[in-house]
């Protein structure tokens, strides 16, 4: 019997097409690691014969961990409590004190708790309540091999309870029975494709028996992810696999399971004791947003012009009209000169400018949909990127605000080593 498990998913919307199902992607990849496998993910109707049903078939294949998403609040299609219950042939039982905390946590809210929220309160017999997120509690129960977790459907509420209680309950579970034990790392990457690293990486087996490599690319950067086993081979083997790929892989790495763009950028603006100020045409205050989306920005963060027309760029930023008139909005000298424009209106160490075609219209020949150019300003050195990014409207401006922040982290990298600047924790 090998370290798999299972996913029971419940909702019409999901099958409906209403809503995406988020919750599996993320339970897959949590799920691996811990070194178990999902080796079934079923998405099923509101019908309680049919959810029991599969329920029970899941549980004679004796899965290491079924994991229930969805059907835990108070309305009539949410069965999860009353199939588990059938599926496991277990009484529910009705737990006061619960339906006091949920009582509670209507009250703190200002509302009033209505009566088809009484059964909530009830749990198969046996069953442990994972603290409730939301309103919905979930619950944990062991059969056989097999742990059972029922989490509500909305996934934020699924995925902290994943995190504070299950994720725990699952380790411990994994490692009594001594099928587990995987490391997982993942080597975070921003301005690099999937194509360009399986080249620089060719080096390795990417299937190899000790650690193996794969990746995951998402807007905001591609990870390289390493698994290997617990095992001291193993983990020698994943440690010089890791720094081998680290050192390929260079500037672009943003380092090992560490945080994201907007975060990595403050740390080192705060680290460096530098302000930062925005002027951006084409991401229209999106540079700016993901920015504050960080908090505890305004430490470093002092404010943005959104330049949008040419008339902005002039007025606001000093751009001058000339400028404009010869080499065109999109251009480096428009990107430095906005850049210098708002460091100086905003007096701040550092600035980012953004100046492109964001399409679907307005590109030519010469200066094609997805051409931008990002300008970075430190005390007063401006450095300017041409990028040639690819896309719809929206990921060619997402892909432009996050491509603005790699390169002021590039550069802080560089200027803190300058500066011989050390980062406290
Ligand atoms: P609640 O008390 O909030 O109703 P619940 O456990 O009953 O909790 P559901 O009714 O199944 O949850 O789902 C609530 C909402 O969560 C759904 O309308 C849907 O938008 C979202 N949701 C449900 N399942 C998933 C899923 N697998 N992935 C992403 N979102 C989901
Ligand atoms: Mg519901």
């Amino acid at each position: 019997m090998g370290a798999y498990g299972e996913m029971i998913f419940t909702g019409d919307e999901l099958l409906r097409g209403d809503a995406l199902n988020t919750n599996q992607a993320f339970l897959g990849e949590k799920l691996l690691d811990l070194g178990v496998f999902a080796n079934r993910a079923l998405c099923i109707t509101d019908d309680l014969q049919a959810i029991a049903g599969a329920i029970k078939e899941s549980l004679e294949r004796e899965p290491l961990v079924l994991i229930l998403s969805g059907g835990l609040g108070p309305t009539d299609d949410d069965l999860t409590r009353e199939a588990v219950a059938e599926g496991l042939d277990l009484p529910l039982e009705f737990h006061p004190e619960l339906l006091e905390e949920i009582r509670h946590r209507f009250v703190s809210r200002g509302y009033v708790m209505g009566d088809s929220n009484r059964k909530q309160a009830l749990l198969p017999h046996g069953a442990t309540v994972i603290p409730i997120s939301g309103t919905a509690p979930g619950f944990i129960l062991h059969h056989g091999r097999t742990l059972v977790a029922a989490l509500p459907g909305v996934p934020w509420e699924l995925q902290e309870m994943w995190d504070a209680t299950v994720e725990p309950s699952l380790r411990k579970h994994v490692d009594s029975l001594g099928v587990g034990g995987h490391v997982v790392r993942r080597i975070r990457t921003f301005g690099i494709g999937e194509s360009a690293v399986a080249d620089l990486l060719k080096e390795f087996d990417w299937r190899g028996s000790l650690v193996e490599i794969g990746t995951r690319a998402k807007l905001d950067g591609l990870w390289v992810i390493l698994r290997a086993t617990n095992s001291p081979e193993s983990s020698a083997a994943l440690e010089s696999t890791q720094s081998r790929i680290v050192e390929l892989l260079g500037e672009r790495v943003l380092g090992v399971d560490c945080e994201g763009l907007p975060e990595m950028v403050g740390s080192l603006l705060r680290g460096a004791g530098l302000t930062l100020s925005v002027a951006e045409s084409c991401t229209g205050g999106l540079l700016g947003k993901r920015v504050t989306e960080v908090p505890g920005s305004s430490d470093y963060f002092v404010g943005g012009v959104i330049s949008y027309d040419n008339m902005a760029k002039t007025r606001i930023l000093g751009v001058r009209d000339d400028l404009i008139a010869q080499q065109g909005a999109v251009s480096a000298d428009v990107a430095e000169a906005m850049a210098r424009g708002v460091a100086s209106l905003l007096a701040t160490d550092c600035a980012l400018s953004v100046t492109g075609v964001a399409g679907p219209g307005g590109g030519t020949e010469e200066k094609p949909v997805g051409l931008v150019y990002i300008g970075c300003a430190i005390r007063g050195v401006v450095e300017v990127e041409r990028l040639r990014l690819f896309g719809r409207r929206e990921q060619i401006r997402e892909r432009a605000s996050l491509s603005a922040l790699d390169l002021l982290r590039r550069k802080l990298a560089r200027y803190r080593l300058e500066q011989g600047i050390v980062l406290g924790q």
